[in-house]
C-alpha cells in the first residue's frame, strides 16, 4: 500500500503541493487528476524519491521509499525520457539491469511485450527512429519489464490512438489483477472514467475532491436526462431546476439540478411525440471535474 500523508512541496516560494493525503491499496487503480500545473508531476517525483517533500511523509508498505524499494516501482515519466541513440533492446537491458534483472530475463520479457504490442520488428531499431506513439509504447514496456508492485504513470495515454489506449488499459488492468497498485495522471476524464476506481482532483496543489469514482458520482447531485423524440425544447427549459437543454443531432440532453426534477421533465416529455428514449444518468466525470476546478478557482 502507498500512503501519502500531509505532503507539501515548495519550490522556493511556489507551493506546488499543499497538504496532500491519499492512500492507494494493493490491486487498486488510482487517478491523480488536475489541470496543467496542479502538482501531479511534483507528487509523482516525490513518490519515486526524486524530490524530497518540504513537509509530510510518503510510505510504501509502511517504509520510506529508498533504493531498497525502488526496484519494485515502475515509472512512466511525462518527459518520455528515452535513451534515443540506443536500440530498443539496449535500452531495455540498461534499465532492466538497473532494476536488478538478469540479461536473459530482460530479453525474454521484452520479446513477450514487444509481441503483445505488435512491435517485435523494432527490437534492434534505434529508439530515435521510432514514431512518437511507438516510443511511448517502448517507454511503457520499460516501466513494466520488472513487474513492479507500484506502477506510476504520468499522462500514459497522451498522444496514443484509441487502439493503443485500449491496449495500455488492458495491460494496466492485468497488473491490477496481479495485485500491483497503479497510480496515474490524466487530463482526459473519459479515460479515467473507464477504469479508475479511486481518485483525487488537485487544484493548485490542493485536493478539492477525493474518493471512489462511484461515490463521487452518487454524491454529485446534478444529473443528465437523455431523450430521443420530438419534445418541446422551450417547455423543457421552463421546468424549474433545469440547468441546460442541449438539442443535439441524435438526442436531447437535459441537465438537472438534482433528481427531484425528473418527474417534472417527464411530464413535458409525455406531451411530446415519437419518444423512444428517456434515460437518467449520473453527470460525467468531466462535468464534475470542470465544476470542482471552477469552484476552486472562484474561491
Ligand atoms: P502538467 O499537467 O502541466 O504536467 P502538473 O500537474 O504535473 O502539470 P507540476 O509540474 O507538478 O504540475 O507543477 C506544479 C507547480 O509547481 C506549477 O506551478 C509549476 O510551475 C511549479 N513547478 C514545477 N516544477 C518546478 C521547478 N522545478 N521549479 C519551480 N517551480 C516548479
Amino acid at each position: 500500500m502507498l500512503s501519502v500523508s500531509h505532503v507539501t512541496k515548495y519550490y522556493d516560494t511556489v507551493k506546488a503541493v499543499d497538504d496532500l493525503s491519499f492512500e492507494v491499496q494493493d490491486g487498486e487503480i488510482f487517478g491523480l487528476l488536475g489541470v496543467n500545473g496542479a502538482g501531479k508531476t511534483t507528487t509523482f517525483r516525490m513518490i519515486i524519491g526524486l524530490l524530497e517533500p518540504t513537509k509530510g511523509k510518503i510510505l510504501l508498505n509502511g517504509k520510506p521509499i529508498d533504493y531498497q524499494v525502488t526496484d519494485t516501482i515502475g515509472f512512466l515519466t511525462e518527459e518520455r525520457s528515452l535513451l534515443t541513440k540506443l536500440t530498443v533492446l539496449e535500452q531495455a537491458i540498461y534499465y532492466g539491469t538497473l532494476k536488478g534483472m538478469r540479461k536473459e530475463k530482460i530479453e525474454e520479457r521484452l520479446d513477450y511485450w514487444l509481441n503483445r504490442f505488435g512491435m517485435s520488428e523494432y527490437k534492434n531499431r534505434k529508439i530515435k527512429e521510432l514514431s512518437k506513439g511507438n516510443q511511448q509504447k517502448i517507454q511503457f514496456i520499460t516501466a513494466i519489464l520488472h513487474e513492479p508492485k507500484l506502477l506510476i504513470l504520468d499522462e500514459p495515454f497522451t498522444g496514443l490512438d484509441p487502439i493503443n489506449v485500449e491496449l495500455f488499459m488492458e495491460v494496466i488492468r492485468e497488473f491490477k489483477e496481479k495485485g500491483s497498485s497503479i497510480i496515474f495522471s490524466s487530463h482526459r476524464m473519459e479515460h479515467v472514467e473507464l477504469f479508475c476506481e479511486k481518485l483525487v482532483i488537485l487544484v493548485k496543489g490542493e485536493c478539492v475532491l477525493e474518493g471512489s469514482l462511484k461515490e463521487i458520482k452518487k454524491d454529485y447531485r446534478k444529473k443528465n436526462i437523455h431523450i430521443i423524440g420530438d419534445v418541446s425544447i422551450d417547455k423543457l427549459k421552463e421546468v424549474p431546476g433545469v440547468l441546460d437543454v442541449q438539442n443535439l443531432a441524435n438526442e436531447i440532453v437535459v441537465k438537472i439540478k438534482s433528481d427531484k426534477e425528473i418527474d417534472d421533465v417527464f411530464e413535458v416529455v409525455k406531451k411530446g411525440k415519437n419518444v423512444t428514449e428517456f434515460k437518467v444518468e449520473d453527470a460525467t466525470l468531466n462535468e464534475i471535474f470542470l465544476s470542482k476546478v471552477g469552484e476552486a478557482y472562484d474561491k
